[in-house]
């Protein structure tokens, strides 16, 4: 998917599926807010979440292919070995949950561009299961923040003996140091107006407030000269900025010399912090009846602070759409993604109310195809490079056989995403092939391990 012609798409399928079909360094932000729910996941219809239901009773290891951490631990060693101890530390449902996660995300990070971010929300179940996972696939220095949410309704009872819940946990990662952040400001609570003592000539209060910087604090980064004068320390705030506040009459210069503004009594707006008090859960005509639906608010606020006009933002849970509503409405395009096909309508119906005209989108089943990798269709020459690469070895059951008795496979399927691609290929000897078919490698490792158990450790595949 060449970026010159992208269109707003919301996917029907498994995200996995489409996140393997999707180009890397596509997307400049990822918003997730992923269920604890296997069965709104795979594909029950909404409504039929199962309220009470215990975590446990939700992630069933077999749901999760087994298999899949060992195809993780050849890449992400680390990672595979980490989820396996919490199958240890806390329970198999949290390590299947895990596997699940890390699976995505591990395809998230690919599509995420290298100026992009990763917005993870979550709540206290795995929060800080996910916060390592995190860790481990965009490495620990590219954690930006930890964003307390205060939902600001009804918190959650456990019980008389512990506290009343009501927060989430956003998790903010970059893919590397070079990332965007816009810092946004909101009108501050907590500003006595017997601060503002001064009075100008037309009886409005004000402060007298610096705008040059201060031994204190080191050279600042805006050294530069405005109308003759440089201060020792620099500004405060970019040029742009000061010519502005200049052009409003708001600086206080005395003989060519400014070292302060004025700050009036109706500009009191704060740099907004790590703990989000100030937005509510959807409320009134917002609501869509859909039990997880985060805020448009909150939405936004994200977007504004990490992504820029005509940018990317994928929302690989969408659910009922708020991601691509919010981005909608903010001018970005975007890409979203539900296993559910009543995303689908959901989306249209609030497109229509929320964006007016915002009917231009696509909404498919289909799983993309990666167009950036070069395409090349299975051929003998491909077969002599895998068979030497693999030393004759097929790699589902490990024998060794002859190159002719071994086929050409691709190892993600097509159709979950996989491609035609020398990356994609292995050869599988007949039988480990016709097991697998056109299911992924976990399921003929699985396969294979659940044989050799029963027939003691012996490989049996191939005769
Ligand atoms: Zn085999």
């Amino acid at each position: 998917m060449p970026e010159e012609s992208f269109t707003n798409t919301l996917y029907t399928n498994d995200n996995l599926f489409i996140l393997n079909g999707l180009n890397s360094d596509l997307v400049d932000l990822i918003y997730l807010d992923p269920p604890f729910n296997t069965n709104r996941i795979y594909s029950a219809p909404i409504g039929s979440k199962a309220a009470g239901t215990s975590f446990s009773d939700m992630w069933k290891w077999q749901d999760i292919n087994e298999a899949y951490l060992e195809t993780m631990a050849d890449k992400y060693p680390i990672l595979a070995r980490f989820i396996a101890n919490v199958g240890g530390t806390h329970s198999k449902a949290m390590m299947a949950y895990l596997t699940y996660m890390a699976q995505r995300i591990i395809e998230m990070h690919r599509v995420l561009k290298d100026t992009g971010s990763l917005y993870l929300h979550c709540d206290p179940t795995a929060s800080h299961y996910l916060k390592i996972l995190l860790d481990l696939i965009f490495k620990k220095n590219n954690f930006r923040n930890e964003i307390t949410w205060k939902r600001n309704e009804v918190w959650k009872k456990y019980s008389d003996k512990r506290y009343d819940v009501g927060t989430d946990i956003i998790f903010w990662y970059s893919k590397s140091d070079d990332y965007l952040y816009k810092p946004q400001f909101i009108k501050s609570k907590n500003d006595p107006s017997n601060s503002y003592k001064l009075i100008d000539e037309n009886g409005k209060k004000y402060q007298s407030v610096l705008i040059t910087g201060h031994k204190s604090l080191g050279k600042s980064s805006n050294m530069y000269e405005y109308k003759g004068y440089t201060p020792e320390y620099g500004w405060t705030v970019e040029k742009e900025q000061l010519v502005e506040m200049d052009e409003q009459g708001l600086l206080i210069w005395k003989d060519g010399i400014c070292k302060r503004y004025k700050k009036y009594l109706d500009e009191r707006t704060e740099r907004v912090n790590s703990l989000w008090t100030d937005i509510t859960t959807a409320r009134g005509k917002e609501r869509t009846g859909y039990s997880t639906q985060k805020p448009l608010a909150l939405l936004k606020r994200i977007i504004q602070t990490s992504s820029n006009e005509g940018d990317i933002v994928m929302d690989p849970f969408c659910g009922c759409a708020t991601t691509c509503v919010a981005a909608q409405q903010l001018g970005r395009q975007w890409l979203g993604i539900d296993i559910e096909k009543q995303a689908v309508n959901l989306l249209v119906e609030r497109l229509s109310d929320d964006a007016g005209m915002f009917k231009d989108f696509v909404a498919t089943q289909l799983i993309p195809q990666r167009t950036d990798i070069q395409i090349v269709q299975p051929s003998q020459s491909i077969k002599e490079r895998l068979y030497k690469q693999q030393n004759g070895k097929c790699n589902g059951c490990g024998n060794e056989y002859l190159m002719k008795d071994m086929e050409i496979d691709h190892i993600i399927p097509k159709a979950k995403g996989g491609g035609d691609y020398y990356e994609n290929y292995q050869l599988l000897c007949a039988s480990c092939n016709r097991i697998k078919g056109t299911r992924p490698m976990d399921y003929l490792r699985m396969k294979i391990k659940v044989r050799e158990e029963m027939l003691g450790n012996e490989v049996i595949f191939g005769e």
